[in-house]
Protein backbone atom coordinates (compact mmCIF):
# COMPACT_ATOMS: atom_id res chain seq x y z
CA UNK A 1 0.00 0.00 0.00
CA UNK A 2 1.23 3.24 -0.90
CA UNK A 3 1.01 6.07 1.63
CA UNK A 4 -0.56 9.71 0.54
CA UNK A 5 1.76 12.44 0.85
CA UNK A 6 -1.36 14.16 2.41
CA UNK A 7 -0.47 11.62 5.17
CA UNK A 8 2.58 13.60 6.43
CA UNK A 9 0.25 16.39 7.57
CA UNK A 10 -1.57 16.56 10.74
CA UNK A 11 -5.00 14.66 10.76
CA UNK A 12 -7.28 16.88 10.60
CA UNK A 13 -9.34 17.83 13.81
CA UNK A 14 -11.41 14.17 14.42
CA UNK A 15 -9.43 12.55 11.93
CA UNK A 16 -11.59 13.12 9.05
CA UNK A 17 -12.09 16.24 6.72
CA UNK A 18 -15.61 16.82 6.65
CA UNK A 19 -17.02 17.27 2.83
CA UNK A 20 -20.39 19.07 3.53
CA UNK A 21 -20.84 19.76 -0.18
CA UNK A 22 -23.58 18.21 -2.44
CA UNK A 23 -26.35 18.64 -4.89
CA UNK A 24 -28.92 20.92 -5.17
CA UNK A 25 -32.62 18.95 -4.23
CA UNK A 26 -35.51 19.11 -6.35
CA UNK A 27 -37.49 19.43 -3.83
CA UNK A 28 -35.76 22.95 -3.06
CA UNK A 29 -39.09 25.35 -3.84
CA UNK A 30 -41.54 23.21 -1.46
CA UNK A 31 -39.25 23.60 1.60
CA UNK A 32 -39.45 26.29 4.57
CA UNK A 33 -36.15 29.17 4.28
CA UNK A 34 -33.98 30.47 6.52
CA UNK A 35 -32.73 33.27 5.80
CA UNK A 36 -28.55 33.43 7.40
CA UNK A 37 -26.55 36.54 8.87
CA UNK A 38 -23.21 37.23 7.36
CA UNK A 39 -21.38 35.66 10.02
CA UNK A 40 -23.75 32.43 9.83
CA UNK A 41 -23.03 31.97 6.11
CA UNK A 42 -19.63 32.48 6.53
CA UNK A 43 -19.74 29.30 9.17
CA UNK A 44 -21.99 27.53 7.17
CA UNK A 45 -19.62 27.95 4.12
CA UNK A 46 -16.50 26.79 6.30
CA UNK A 47 -18.70 23.70 7.78
CA UNK A 48 -19.05 22.61 3.57
CA UNK A 49 -15.19 22.95 3.20
CA UNK A 50 -14.13 21.11 6.41
CA UNK A 51 -12.28 24.01 7.52
CA UNK A 52 -14.62 23.27 10.71
CA UNK A 53 -14.21 19.72 11.00
CA UNK A 54 -15.64 17.61 12.13
CA UNK A 55 -18.52 19.51 12.28
CA UNK A 56 -21.01 18.35 9.70
CA UNK A 57 -23.71 21.44 10.71
CA UNK A 58 -24.95 23.76 12.84
CA UNK A 59 -24.49 22.75 16.78
CA UNK A 60 -27.23 20.99 18.50
CA UNK A 61 -27.69 21.44 22.57
CA UNK A 62 -25.55 18.92 23.88
CA UNK A 63 -22.51 20.05 21.98
CA UNK A 64 -23.31 23.81 22.55
CA UNK A 65 -23.83 23.34 25.84
CA UNK A 66 -20.65 21.26 26.66
CA UNK A 67 -18.74 24.33 24.31
CA UNK A 68 -20.10 26.62 26.18
CA UNK A 69 -19.03 25.27 29.53
CA UNK A 70 -16.91 23.25 28.63
CA UNK A 71 -14.86 23.83 25.56
CA UNK A 72 -15.35 20.11 24.32
CA UNK A 73 -17.47 19.23 21.84
CA UNK A 74 -19.93 15.97 22.83
CA UNK A 75 -17.57 13.65 21.71
CA UNK A 76 -14.70 14.52 23.93
CA UNK A 77 -12.74 16.63 21.14
CA UNK A 78 -12.22 20.56 22.22
CA UNK A 79 -13.91 23.58 20.80
CA UNK A 80 -13.69 26.92 21.31
CA UNK A 81 -16.69 28.85 20.29
CA UNK A 82 -20.34 27.95 19.61
CA UNK A 83 -21.20 27.17 15.99
CA UNK A 84 -25.12 27.72 15.72
CA UNK A 85 -27.72 28.74 13.45
CA UNK A 86 -30.08 31.75 15.23
CA UNK A 87 -34.01 31.46 14.38
CA UNK A 88 -37.63 33.05 15.03
CA UNK A 89 -39.22 29.39 15.57
CA UNK A 90 -39.34 26.30 14.91
CA UNK A 91 -39.82 25.51 10.77
CA UNK A 92 -42.19 23.54 9.59
CA UNK A 93 -40.65 20.22 8.03
CA UNK A 94 -38.08 18.43 9.06
CA UNK A 95 -35.58 19.77 6.52
CA UNK A 96 -35.05 23.40 5.37
CA UNK A 97 -33.61 25.40 2.75
CA UNK A 98 -31.34 27.77 4.00
CA UNK A 99 -30.65 31.28 2.19
CA UNK A 100 -28.34 34.15 1.81
CA UNK A 101 -29.46 38.00 2.45
CA UNK A 102 -30.53 38.12 -0.78
CA UNK A 103 -32.81 35.30 -0.42
CA UNK A 104 -31.03 32.77 -2.92
CA UNK A 105 -30.86 29.35 -1.36
CA UNK A 106 -27.66 28.35 -0.95
CA UNK A 107 -27.98 24.97 1.47
CA UNK A 108 -30.01 22.50 3.11
CA UNK A 109 -30.66 21.39 6.41
CA UNK A 110 -31.60 18.31 8.10
CA UNK A 111 -33.25 19.48 11.26
CA UNK A 112 -31.99 17.79 14.31
CA UNK A 113 -33.60 19.98 17.10
CA UNK A 114 -34.94 23.43 17.56
CA UNK A 115 -33.64 25.05 21.66
CA UNK A 116 -33.30 27.68 23.47
CA UNK A 117 -30.33 29.20 24.84
CA UNK A 118 -29.63 31.77 26.78
CA UNK A 119 -27.74 34.72 25.47
CA UNK A 120 -26.20 36.96 28.83
CA UNK A 121 -24.90 33.20 29.71
CA UNK A 122 -23.56 32.92 26.11
CA UNK A 123 -21.76 35.87 26.35
CA UNK A 124 -20.55 35.80 29.99
CA UNK A 125 -18.69 32.18 29.22
CA UNK A 126 -17.40 32.68 25.48
CA UNK A 127 -16.91 36.47 25.71
CA UNK A 128 -16.04 37.10 29.40
CA UNK A 129 -18.41 40.13 29.72
CA UNK A 130 -21.80 40.70 29.07
CA UNK A 131 -22.00 44.18 27.93
CA UNK A 132 -23.15 45.46 24.42
CA UNK A 133 -20.66 47.33 23.94
CA UNK A 134 -18.59 44.59 22.37
CA UNK A 135 -19.17 43.93 19.27
CA UNK A 136 -19.29 39.62 19.30
CA UNK A 137 -21.42 40.33 22.61
CA UNK A 138 -24.19 43.46 20.01
CA UNK A 139 -24.22 40.95 17.63
CA UNK A 140 -24.95 37.66 20.00
CA UNK A 141 -27.82 40.30 21.79
CA UNK A 142 -28.72 40.80 17.85
CA UNK A 143 -29.46 37.60 17.27
CA UNK A 144 -33.24 35.39 17.05
CA UNK A 145 -34.08 33.67 20.04
CA UNK A 146 -33.92 30.45 19.32
CA UNK A 147 -30.92 27.56 18.01
CA UNK A 148 -32.01 25.15 15.14
CA UNK A 149 -29.43 22.41 14.54
CA UNK A 150 -28.96 20.07 12.02
CA UNK A 151 -26.41 18.53 9.03
CA UNK A 152 -26.26 20.47 6.36
CA UNK A 153 -25.44 19.88 2.55
CA UNK A 154 -23.91 23.06 0.69
CA UNK A 155 -25.26 23.49 -3.09
CA UNK A 156 -24.26 27.26 -3.22
CA UNK A 157 -20.70 28.27 -2.22
CA UNK A 158 -19.98 31.96 -1.75
CA UNK A 159 -18.22 33.81 -5.00
CA UNK A 160 -14.84 34.53 -2.94
CA UNK A 161 -13.41 37.87 -3.09
CA UNK A 162 -9.73 36.72 -4.40
CA UNK A 163 -10.57 33.69 -5.97
CA UNK A 164 -6.57 32.69 -6.19
CA UNK A 165 -6.45 33.10 -2.84
CA UNK A 166 -9.79 30.99 -1.88
CA UNK A 167 -8.01 27.48 -0.52
CA UNK A 168 -10.53 24.93 1.24
CA UNK A 169 -8.73 22.60 3.56
CA UNK A 170 -8.17 19.57 1.01
CA UNK A 171 -6.24 22.68 -1.53
CA UNK A 172 -3.98 23.89 1.15
CA UNK A 173 -3.19 20.11 2.01
CA UNK A 174 -2.54 19.25 -1.16
CA UNK A 175 -0.19 22.14 -2.20
CA UNK A 176 2.14 21.71 1.30
CA UNK A 177 1.80 17.68 0.39
CA UNK A 178 3.06 18.85 -3.19
CA UNK A 179 6.20 20.97 -1.97
CA UNK A 180 7.19 17.99 0.31
CA UNK A 181 6.35 20.06 4.05
CA UNK A 182 5.13 18.33 6.63
CA UNK A 183 5.87 20.92 9.74
CA UNK A 184 3.54 24.79 8.80
CA UNK A 185 3.13 27.59 10.83
CA UNK A 186 -0.36 29.21 10.34
CA UNK A 187 -0.88 33.00 10.87
CA UNK A 188 -3.74 34.65 11.64
CA UNK A 189 -4.03 37.92 10.68
CA UNK A 190 -6.69 40.78 10.02
CA UNK A 191 -4.13 44.05 9.97
CA UNK A 192 -1.62 44.89 7.33
CA UNK A 193 2.01 43.54 8.29
CA UNK A 194 4.35 45.61 9.43
CA UNK A 195 7.84 44.38 10.37
CA UNK A 196 6.90 43.28 14.15
CA UNK A 197 4.73 40.60 12.37
CA UNK A 198 7.61 40.30 9.23
CA UNK A 199 9.82 39.64 12.26
CA UNK A 200 7.48 36.67 14.68
CA UNK A 201 6.30 34.65 11.05
CA UNK A 202 10.03 34.55 10.33
CA UNK A 203 11.19 33.60 13.45
CA UNK A 204 8.37 30.56 13.17
CA UNK A 205 9.05 30.04 9.60
CA UNK A 206 12.94 29.13 10.64
CA UNK A 207 12.15 26.42 13.14
CA UNK A 208 9.51 24.25 10.29
CA UNK A 209 8.81 23.50 6.80
CA UNK A 210 6.70 26.14 5.81
CA UNK A 211 4.31 29.16 6.40
CA UNK A 212 0.91 30.07 5.73
CA UNK A 213 -0.66 33.41 5.55
CA UNK A 214 -3.72 33.32 6.48
CA UNK A 215 -5.52 36.87 6.58
CA UNK A 216 -9.49 36.68 7.65
CA UNK A 217 -11.31 37.76 4.81
CA UNK A 218 -14.51 37.52 6.25
CA UNK A 219 -16.87 40.31 8.52
CA UNK A 220 -14.60 42.39 10.73
CA UNK A 221 -15.66 45.80 12.19
CA UNK A 222 -15.73 49.26 10.11
CA UNK A 223 -12.37 50.75 11.72
CA UNK A 224 -10.34 47.67 10.44
CA UNK A 225 -8.44 48.18 7.78
CA UNK A 226 -10.03 47.11 4.36
CA UNK A 227 -9.34 43.57 3.18
CA UNK A 228 -8.61 44.92 -0.44
CA UNK A 229 -5.66 47.10 0.50
CA UNK A 230 -4.36 44.02 3.28
CA UNK A 231 -3.85 41.71 0.61
CA UNK A 232 -2.44 43.86 -1.83
CA UNK A 233 -0.06 44.61 1.41
CA UNK A 234 0.54 41.42 2.15
CA UNK A 235 1.39 40.61 -1.87
CA UNK A 236 3.94 43.34 -2.14
CA UNK A 237 5.34 42.47 1.31
CA UNK A 238 5.91 38.24 0.56
CA UNK A 239 6.71 39.49 -3.11
CA UNK A 240 9.83 41.47 -1.62
CA UNK A 241 10.77 39.47 1.33
CA UNK A 242 9.83 36.49 1.92
CA UNK A 243 10.98 33.39 -0.25
CA UNK A 244 8.81 31.92 -2.47
CA UNK A 245 8.80 28.66 -2.37
CA UNK A 246 8.58 28.46 1.57
CA UNK A 247 5.27 30.53 2.48
CA UNK A 248 1.43 30.52 1.19
CA UNK A 249 -0.74 33.11 0.67
CA UNK A 250 -4.52 32.23 1.21
CA UNK A 251 -7.63 33.84 2.10
CA UNK A 252 -9.79 32.80 6.09
CA UNK A 253 -12.88 33.02 5.19
CA UNK A 254 -14.20 33.71 8.94
CA UNK A 255 -16.13 36.38 10.23
CA UNK A 256 -14.65 38.02 13.71
CA UNK A 257 -16.07 37.38 16.27
CA UNK A 258 -13.43 39.40 18.60
CA UNK A 259 -13.63 36.40 21.45
CA UNK A 260 -9.99 36.98 22.49
CA UNK A 261 -9.08 33.53 23.76
CA UNK A 262 -11.48 31.20 22.69
CA UNK A 263 -11.15 32.63 19.31
CA UNK A 264 -7.54 31.87 19.34
CA UNK A 265 -8.37 28.38 20.21
CA UNK A 266 -11.09 28.22 17.73
CA UNK A 267 -8.81 29.87 14.98
CA UNK A 268 -6.08 26.89 16.13
CA UNK A 269 -8.54 24.09 15.82
CA UNK A 270 -9.23 25.51 12.01
CA UNK A 271 -5.93 25.83 10.65
CA UNK A 272 -5.24 21.96 11.86
CA UNK A 273 -7.93 21.33 9.27
CA UNK A 274 -6.14 23.43 6.67
CA UNK A 275 -3.00 21.43 7.83
CA UNK A 276 -0.93 23.57 9.91
CA UNK A 277 0.89 21.53 12.60
CA UNK A 278 1.64 24.74 14.77
CA UNK A 279 -0.02 28.04 15.06
CA UNK A 280 1.10 31.70 15.42
CA UNK A 281 -0.47 33.61 19.02
CA UNK A 282 0.65 36.60 19.81
CA UNK A 283 -0.35 38.75 22.39
CA UNK A 284 -3.93 40.22 22.44
CA UNK A 285 -5.23 37.90 19.62
CA UNK A 286 -9.03 38.14 17.93
CA UNK A 287 -9.18 40.72 21.11
CA UNK A 288 -11.54 44.21 21.23
CA UNK A 289 -10.74 46.32 23.42
CA UNK A 290 -9.66 46.08 27.04
CA UNK A 291 -11.97 42.98 27.44
CA UNK A 292 -8.97 40.75 27.43
CA UNK A 293 -6.04 40.59 29.28
CA UNK A 294 -2.56 40.75 26.99
CA UNK A 295 -1.68 37.06 27.57
CA UNK A 296 -4.95 35.15 28.22
CA UNK A 297 -5.23 33.89 24.37
CA UNK A 298 -1.89 32.16 25.26
CA UNK A 299 -2.65 31.23 28.61
CA UNK A 300 -5.91 29.56 27.11
CA UNK A 301 -3.93 26.90 25.65
CA UNK A 302 -3.01 25.26 29.29
CA UNK A 303 -7.03 24.73 30.17
CA UNK A 304 -6.36 21.53 27.54
CA UNK A 305 -4.22 18.78 28.16
CA UNK A 306 -1.09 18.17 26.42
CA UNK A 307 -1.19 17.44 22.91
CA UNK A 308 -5.08 17.07 23.19
CA UNK A 309 -5.20 19.94 20.61
CA UNK A 310 -3.03 18.23 17.92
CA UNK A 311 -1.53 21.31 16.76
CA UNK A 312 1.16 23.37 18.38
CA UNK A 313 0.67 27.18 19.76
CA UNK A 314 3.65 29.11 19.22
CA UNK A 315 3.48 31.99 21.64
CA UNK A 316 5.00 35.18 20.58
CA UNK A 317 5.50 38.72 22.60
CA UNK A 318 5.14 41.66 21.29
CA UNK A 319 8.19 42.50 18.91
CA UNK A 320 9.79 45.80 17.72
CA UNK A 321 13.02 47.20 16.58
CA UNK A 322 15.89 47.67 18.86
CA UNK A 323 18.74 50.52 17.58
CA UNK A 324 21.51 49.18 20.57
CA UNK A 325 20.52 45.57 19.46
CA UNK A 326 20.42 46.78 15.96
CA UNK A 327 17.77 44.22 14.59
CA UNK A 328 14.27 43.39 15.86
CA UNK A 329 13.49 42.03 19.21
CA UNK A 330 11.29 41.69 21.60
CA UNK A 331 10.90 41.80 25.66
CA UNK A 332 12.25 37.70 25.87
CA UNK A 333 15.31 38.78 23.65
CA UNK A 334 16.48 42.34 24.18
CA UNK A 335 17.23 43.37 27.34
CA UNK A 336 17.33 47.25 26.28
CA UNK A 337 15.33 49.81 27.70
CA UNK A 338 11.88 51.10 25.98
CA UNK A 339 14.69 54.38 24.64
CA UNK A 340 16.13 51.96 22.79
CA UNK A 341 13.22 50.50 20.90
CA UNK A 342 11.36 52.00 17.55
CA UNK A 343 7.70 52.24 19.11
CA UNK A 344 4.37 54.19 17.20
CA UNK A 345 1.25 54.11 18.47
CA UNK A 346 -1.66 52.42 15.82
CA UNK A 347 -2.85 56.25 15.95
CA UNK A 348 0.70 58.34 15.16
CA UNK A 349 0.87 55.60 12.25
CA UNK A 350 -2.95 56.28 10.85
CA UNK A 351 -1.58 59.99 11.16
CA UNK A 352 1.73 59.58 9.23
CA UNK A 353 0.86 57.42 6.50
CA UNK A 354 -2.80 59.81 6.32
CA UNK A 355 -0.43 62.49 5.38
CA UNK A 356 1.28 60.74 2.71
CA UNK A 357 4.78 59.63 5.19
CA UNK A 358 6.18 56.76 5.47
CA UNK A 359 7.04 55.08 8.56
CA UNK A 360 10.51 55.06 9.71
CA UNK A 361 11.63 51.71 7.82
CA UNK A 362 12.38 50.01 10.99
CA UNK A 363 8.63 49.76 11.78
CA UNK A 364 7.36 49.11 8.06
CA UNK A 365 9.01 47.92 4.70
CA UNK A 366 8.28 51.42 2.55
CA UNK A 367 6.44 49.46 -0.16
CA UNK A 368 3.64 47.87 2.26
CA UNK A 369 3.48 51.82 3.68
CA UNK A 370 2.78 53.12 0.33
CA UNK A 371 -0.07 50.66 -0.79
CA UNK A 372 -1.19 52.01 2.39
CA UNK A 373 -0.41 55.74 1.59
CA UNK A 374 -2.15 55.33 -1.99
CA UNK A 375 -5.62 53.03 -0.25
CA UNK A 376 -5.45 56.45 2.05
CA UNK A 377 -5.47 59.22 -0.71
CA UNK A 378 -8.27 57.09 -2.86
CA UNK A 379 -10.95 57.65 0.41
CA UNK A 380 -10.51 61.06 0.50
ZN1 LIG B 1 18.01 45.47 22.35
Amino acid sequence: MTVAATDRLIAPHGGTLVDRTGERPDDLDSLARVELTARELSDLDMIASGALSPLEGFMGRSDYERVVEEMHLENGLPWGMPVALAVDEAPAGDRVALVDEDGKPVAVLDVDEVFEYDKEREAELTFRTTEDAHPGVARLYAQKPLYLAGRVTVFERPEPRFPELALDPADTRRVFAERGWKRIVGFQTRNPIHRAHEYLTKVALETVDGLLVHPLVGETKSDDVPVDVRVACYRTLLAGYYPEDRVLLSAFPAAMRYAGPREAIWHAICRKNYGCSHFIVGRDHAGVGDYYGSYDAQLIFDEFEPHELDIEPMFFEHTFWCNVCGSMASTKSCPHGADDRVFLSGTKVREMLGEGQVPPVEFTREEVAQVLIDAYKVER
